[in-house]
């Protein structure tokens, strides 16, 4: 058989513990038999970060730049623990940090839908994006505890000695104060990301927020989406015959519960974190679930949205059998697959891309899965592989698609 060839490489960037195992078999069994694979790698595991004073991550990232599209398996984000394990020179920051700082991006997560795992609302029909804006607002605020009787104020003071002063609250006892702030760069950022990816998978994006009552806050996020939409992306989405639509939060919240799903949701810091959480939960289990960064200027960066899975990592180093599932995975491989074939013209590589997902969803509709799936899918007596005998039957799926 004729392996598919790559005219421009794919950043390729390995990672830790029992991902960097599933990256390993997955390129073994499902990639390298059928594609002459043309990747530039990076080694993001811990060990090669501290050799190289975490200088790795910065060149991955701006080789993301340079080629346009990467695949990322999960990594450690180090804390004291990890320092003693693995004798770090230093406490290194989380590199998925690093690299949306390089690249401006803004994370998308996707559930991976298949028949017998079932989200919990039985109306979702189609995957729920949800967009995060990971900048700012509560999570960079300034804050402390009121001891009693007193004026709060909010000061601004320009470069040139303007001052502008409100008044917030006259306290008559004891309460609680909070300073938070935004920026618009990173809010167009933001915008122009869900913009690019809402075309990129031609499903409607919706945004809200509570501008009612944040009125010039809430507002300008509200008023920074439109002028991008009606002066950057209005015709490009007409064109595909998508939506942009602006709500209230808690509108969007119910009307999210009521529809069939198949679309972007971007949400504010807060409302991303809480939100992603309870979509995940709700499509039934972290491990499906797929993350992509995607840059306003167009890069992107595929990988799951779980962690390296230490857990199951030592019991795979003492020898023991582990049943881990890779999906998120494969479909970080088949997502950056996909988008390097799209950007090439390379109509082999995104059709690799389709079979090698519908052979892996195909093998869990058989009944074949991971323990973790097992425990929560409605198909009748599903058999519990282990991790390399999924992928093996992954393997044996797809080469009879072939
Ligand atoms: P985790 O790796 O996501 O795993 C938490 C638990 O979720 C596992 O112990 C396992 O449950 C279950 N799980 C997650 N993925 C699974 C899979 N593919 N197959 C089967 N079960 C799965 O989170 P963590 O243990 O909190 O974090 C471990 C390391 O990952 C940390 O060092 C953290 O810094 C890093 N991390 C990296 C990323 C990233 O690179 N994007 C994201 C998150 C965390 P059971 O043990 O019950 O089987
Ligand atoms: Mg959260």
């Amino acid at each position: 058989m004729n392996k598919i060839q790559m005219t421009t490489p794919l950043v390729e960037i390995d990672g830790d513990e029992m991902t960097r195992i599933l990256w390993k078999m997955i390129k073994d069994e499902l990639l390298l038999p059928f594609i002459d694979l043309n990747t530039e790698y990076y080694d993001l595991g811990l060990p090669y970060r501290d050799e190289t004073d975490d200088q790795v991550t910065i060149d991955a990232s701006n080789a993301i730049k340079k080629y346009g599209v990467g695949v990322k398996c999960a990594t450690i984000t180090p804390n004291e623990a990890r320092r003693k394990e693995y004798n770090l020179k230093a406490l290194y920051k989380s590199p998925n940090g690093t690299i949306r700082a390089i690249l401006d991006g803004t994370v998308f997560r996707a559930p991976i839908l298949v028949k017998g795992i079932e989200p919990v609302v039985s109306r979702w029909e189609q995957p729920i994006t949800i967009a995060r804006h990971a900048y700012g607002d509560v999570y960079k605020n300034t804050e402390f505890r009121v001891p009693g009787k007193g004026t709060a104020k909010l000061v601004f003071e320009a470069e040139d000695g303007t001052v502008n002063e409100q008044t917030i609250f006259s306290f008559e006892g004891p309460g609680v104060l909070q300073g938070m702030y935004n920026l618009d760069h990173s809010i167009e950022s933001f915008a122009r990301s869900c913009f690019q990816y809402a075309l990129g998978v031609k499903q409607d994006l919706w945004f809200a927020s509570k501008d009612t009552i944040s009125k010039v806050y809430d507002g300008q996020f509200k008023e920074i989406f439109q002028n991008i939409y009606d002066n950057e992306f209005k015709a490009a989405f007409e064109e595909v015959g998508i939506t942009y639509f602006y709500t209230l939060i808690d509108d969007a919240i119910a009307r999210i519960m009521k529809s069939k799903g198949g679309i972007v949701w971007a949400c504010k810091n807060y409302d991303g974190d809480v939100f992603s959480d309870m979509l995940s939960s709700a499509f039934g289990s972290l491990a499906m679930m797929t993350s992509v960064l995607v840059s306003p200027d167009g890069y992107y960066e595929y990988e799951a949205a779980h962690g390296t899975v230490q857990r199951h990592y030592y019991k795979h180093l003492a020898g023991e059998e582990t049943s881990t599932n890779s999906v998120a995975t494969i479909f970080a491989w088949t997502g950056a697959l996909r988008k390097r074939g799209e950007l090439d013209g390379n109509t082999a590589l995104q059709e690799f891309a389709d079979k090698l997902e519908k052979a892996t969803l195909d093998t869990i509709e058989s009944g074949v899965m991971t323990k973790d799936l097992v425990q929560i899918t409605t198909l009748p007596n599903p058999k519990a592989v282990n991790s390399l005998e999924f992928i093996q039957a992954v393997r044996a799926t797809l080469e009879a698609s072939l």
